[in-house]
């Protein structure tokens, strides 16, 4: 079976007035919300239609502050949600046993940029397109970039361990993450490691944050490493007849000795929901034409220094592509092309939530196991009689497959559908894939997780968790 609301949300007794005034002390009466519009804002992110309620907003400053706000709520045992911008697709920053949500959006500085070591200190609620610009007018690069890269929060993008399309050459969060300061349930302040690339000082518990999806701690300064950004690059949407073909030719350009900056994909039905959304919505028209009886698309971007050695590799894509069922390629010879082909890219999962409800998973396998996944995907669908839109950072074999509500009653979505999602995952596990390549498990995942991890390995992070959270108040009731 698969998440329901009505087993989670368990009644607790409101927050008393002697606590909220004790909050009040610490971060001041301006930053304690209790109305309705604050805590319904922050009680859904971008996972499906959820919504729950917590108590309490509470909007703290710095790290003192989030400190103190812990043992308080660590001696009440109140339920406690760390929140970033609210972008998750999993429901981790959702509220779902109600108590107090701590927003980390004043947390929105950059403290350090450090050019001769290539290290940047920040706080957890600057977004994440602001720190990579900011970085780039020093000529560094800070490469992990998810779609949401506009809105999310770098300790969102910490805390679920957030890939993007450029993780298949540069790596995913948790591979720029050198430090990290942690507030404890318990209220106790720590740094996780040193500033140092190397450090093989005893088990490593920077690494332990990433993707703990806000159970273990609350983040509240982050070491980055960046590298030297990239001069040149290359963009081509490459068209194939079936997602298959498409799917085949990604595994023969790694076999091939390429390694793509990105290597996205989309199957027709996201790209012209995709052109719908931009027109109707945005009201910024795609241009890009999509090619009669193509089905599947790549984008594939490949960057460095040399322009020469890019258009050898970009011919040597061309020589390997057209061995399988591929047409005529698009090559972005503009900056205002190429950002309009990232454009379709990153407006799918927008564009096809705006056309229905969806619920939405990650998938990853590996890359050649991929043609095998897609087609049992869409099998899956036709059983349990769902459409699927499917898309995503393929490169590293990981597929987004958007389920869509349409037409189906909310009984059907909430019994059936699910268990056609049980059935996507014993696919991909059986593939040799697991559930989540970048969203994390939250609650949308949480019953399936026994799927890809037996008791044991369940077992040792329940550990892990009591270790760190003694009283079990830190987002309770997400992943296991
Ligand atoms: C249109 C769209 C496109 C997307 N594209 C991508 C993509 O390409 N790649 C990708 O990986 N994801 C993508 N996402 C998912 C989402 O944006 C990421 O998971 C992102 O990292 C979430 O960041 P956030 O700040 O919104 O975190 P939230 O949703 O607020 O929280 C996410 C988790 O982090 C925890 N958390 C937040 N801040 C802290 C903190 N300071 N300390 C401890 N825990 C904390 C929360 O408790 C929660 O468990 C996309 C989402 C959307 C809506």
């Amino acid at each position: 079976m698969g998440y329901t609301k009505e087993l989670e949300t368990i009644e607790t007794l409101p927050i008393g007035e002697l606590i909220i005034n004790q909050f009040k002390s610490i971060i001041g009466e301006e930053n304690v919300f209790e109305d309705s519009e604050t805590r319904t804002e922050n009680g859904h992110d971008k996972t499906e239609d959820y919504q729950f309620m917590p108590d309490v907003v509470l909007r703290p400053a710095n790290t003192q502050q989030v400190s103190e706000l812990l043992k308080i709520c660590n001696t009440h045992k109140l339920p406690t949600t760390p929140r970033g911008a609210g972008t998750g697709l999993s429901g981790g920053a959702l509220p779902i046993k109600k108590g107090v949500v701590i927003s980390m959006d004043r947390f929105n500085k950059i403290l350090n940029i450090d050019e001769l070591n290539l290290q940047a200190t920040v706080e957890p609620g600057v977004i994440t397109e602001v720190f990579q610009n900011a970085v780039k007018e020093k000529g560094l690069f800070y490469p992990p970039d998810p779609a949401s890269s506009g809105s999310c929060f770098l300790g969102g993008n910490l805390a679920n361990n957030s890939g993007g399309p450029k993780a298949v050459k540069y790596g995913v969060t948790r591979d720029y993450v050198l430090n990290i300061e942690v507030v404890l349930p318990t209220g106790e302040i720590i740094w996780t490691a040193a500033n140092v690339l190397k450090n093989s000082t005893g088990y490593n518990l920077t690494q332990l944050m990433c993707g703990s999806e806000g159970t273990l701690g609350i983040i509240t300064k982050i070491v980055f490493k960046l590298r030297g950004f990239p001069k040149k690059n290359v963009l081509m949407m490459i068209p194939f007849s079936t997602n298959e073909e498409a799917c085949k030719a990604i595994a023969a350009i790694y076999v091939n000795g390429i390694t793509p900056s990105g290597m996205e994909f989309f199957e027709k039905e996201a790209a012209a929901k995709t052109f719908d959304y931009c027109e109707k919505v945005l009201n910024s028209p795609v241009t890009t034409k999509l090619i009669e009886g193509m089905n599947a698309y790549l984008l594939c971007e490949l960057d460095g220094n040399d322009e020469e050695v890019l258009m050898r590799d970009a011919e040597r894509v061309m020589g390997v592509v057209e061995k399988f069922e591929s047409g005529e390629i698009l090559f972005a010879d503009t900056e205002a092309q190429k950002a309009e082909l990232w454009k379709i890219r990153k407006n799918i999962s927008p564009a096809v939530n705006w056309y229905t409800l969806t619920k939405s998973d990650d998938v990853v396998v590996p890359r050649s196991n991929l043609p095998k996944l897609i087609n049992g995907i869409k099998e899956i669908g036709k059983k349990y009689n769902f459409n699927t839109v499917c898309f995503g950072h393929l490169g590293d074999g990981n597929l987004h497959v958007n389920i869509l509500k349409e037409g189906l009653s909310e009984e059907y979505w909430n019994t059936k559908v699910n268990d056609g999602i049980g059935e996507i995952f014993k696919l991909t596990v059986s593939l040799g894939g697991t559930l989540s390549g970048e969203h994390g498990i939250g609650i949308a995942k949480k019953p399936y997780m026994s799927i890809a991890l037996g008791e044991v390995n369940l077992n040792l992070m329940r550990g892990i968790k009591k270790v760190f959270d003694p009283n079990g108040i830190l987002n309770p009731g997400k992943i296991f």
